[in-house]
């Protein structure tokens, strides 16, 4: 069985800071203690270190309060760009120190996919997250950075020739299935590999459920498990994945008592399983009707409850990392007023809607494009806080392509701006820059790295 490496790591109190680059990173928290206050800058110096010493990155630490401050600090020292995005990896560590301290148990496998950006995977690498990787790319991708087969998770349940073999001959074991002709294609190709049997999850209560495409119901899964035994396959636990954007714990709760019934039926095989796999569709901010620390305080003493101690517990967070880590500034750069007119069918009457009308140089084929597939909706705000009792006008914001589903933000009241003003978007880590195009010639907006200095949590 792979063994899970752990985030724990962050914290370990008997390693020395390494210089060693061969070695996977630690973190040495007596070295916190020598140096903490006033800036608690102890984790971000050593993501900055370990950054420079292993990948010869240079990424600065951003003193400035918050990252409004730092977009300004950008747009005074490069005039001449219109959009561009910031990557905050000091919030990396503020996400690590959160799941740890909410969910001790169990080892993140960062979902690849939700942002593949470099400097995200590095960091989270050197912060002790282990990998989720859909296909050869990413794993590739992984393997890259340094981290070793046994880092990763393949959780795609339905993988290419090609990929499989790629796993295989990269000696990346642990994989999730969810079909007979999946479980029969992996062992013809990879008969070594770690079977991780993905079960359907109660997915209605996210934004993007996954149970019509992926997961196999209790009947099905507890044949596969049956198939698994007469083909001597080496399986080795249960994953689930309640949906991306999931907003109630019961969704985890639920899943969590299915896959103890298949960790039952398992034993009456001879089948001790050892690994459980708790998916993604963690919040990565704030925002939404549940928050992160809300989902977690509810889960772990179910999982301790039904799962004894020498279980391992993993979980896939993709949007929990890397949401809030970066920042989408853009200069407006045209306007419009414009009159919406409707004509009521039964009375004839005519209602006019007044709104203003701004054109910004990144839009829904480029980061916004989570507005089309992760049912985001960005939040503008004026970079400049405009006084307490500004005007507010009906706004809507326009990507710069031609084609008109091109809409950023539509019918928000907002202030009145000029050509030449800057708005922000905050949270658009996940699934924005992972599937970004050059849609009408656009090019894909400069991103600036740094670690701002967050308090620690304690
Ligand atoms: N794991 C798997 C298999 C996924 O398909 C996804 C998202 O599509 C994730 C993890 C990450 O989900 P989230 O970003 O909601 O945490």
């Amino acid at each position: 069985m792979t063994t899970v490496k752990s985030i724990t790591e962050l914290n370990n109190t008997t390693k020395k800071l390494t210089r060693n680059r061969r070695s996977k990173p630690s973190y040495d928290s007596e070295n916190v203690k020598e140096n903490s206050s006033p800036t608690m800058k102890n984790l971000e110096k050593f993501l900055q270190e370990e950054l420079m010493h292993r990948y010869n990155v240079a990424i600065p630490f951003i003193e400035e309060a918050c990252l409004n401050d730092w977009t300004k600090k950008i747009i005074g020292e490069n005039k001449a760009e219109s959009v561009f995005t910031t990557v905050d990896l000091g919030r990396l560590i503020y996400q690590a120190r959160l799941w740890k301290r909410y969910l001790p148990r169990v080892q993140p496998y960062y979902a690849v996919k939700s942002n593949p950006d470099i400097n995200i995977l590095r960091s989270l690498f050197i912060l002790g997250v282990n990998f989720d990787c859909a296909s050869k790319g990413e794993i590739q991708q992984i393997l890259e950075i340094g981290a070793e087969p046994s880092q990763i998770i393949y959780a795609n349940p339905a993988k290419g020739f090609d990929h499989i073999i790629y796993a295989r001959e990269k000696d990346v074991r642990l994989m999730t299935f969810d079909n007979i002709f999946e479980l029969q294609k992996i062992l013809q190709n990879f008969p070594n590999a770690e079977l991780v049997l993905r079960i359907s999850s109660n997915d209605t209560m996210s934004l993007l459920p996954f149970g019509y495409k992926f997961g196999a119901r209790k009947d099905d899964a507890f044949a596969l498990i049956a198939a698994c035994s007469e083909l001597k396959a080496n399986l080795v636990g249960i994953s689930f994945h309640v949906g991306s954007g999931c907003y109630s714990p019961v969704a985890f709760i639920d899943t969590l008592h299915r896959a103890r019934e298949m960790f039952s039926e398992a034993e009456k095989y001879g089948i001790n399983l050892s690994l459980l796999d708790i998916g993604g569709g963690f919040p990565g901010d704030d925002e939404g009707p549940i928050t992160f620390s809300e989902i977690a305080s509810a889960i772990a003493p179910v999982i301790d409850s039904l799962f004894p101690s020498h279980i391992q517990v993993i979980a896939e967070p993709g949007r929990f990392f890397c949401t809030s880590t970066t920042t989408v500034a853009l200069q407006i750069y045209a306007k419009r007023d414009y009159v919406l007119r409707r004509v009521d069918s039964e009375s004839n009457e005519i209602t006019e809607i007044k709104e203003t009308q701004y054109y910004c140089p990144d839009g829904v084929y480029g980061n916004f494009n989570n507005i089309i597939y992760d049912h985001a909706k960005p939040i503008c705000r004026p970079l400049n806080e405009p006084p307490l009792d500004v005007m507010l006008f009906n706004s809507t914001f326009f990507g710069p392509t031609c084609d008109s589903i091109d809409v950023i933000a539509k019918n928000i009241s907002f202030p009145d701006m000029n050509l030449g003003d800057w708005v922000y978007f905050a949270n658009m880590g996940a699934y924005t820059i992972a599937a970004g195009s050059c849609f009408n010639g656009f090019e894909r907006p400069p991103i600036y790295y740094g670690v701002l200095l967050y308090k620690a949590l304690s």
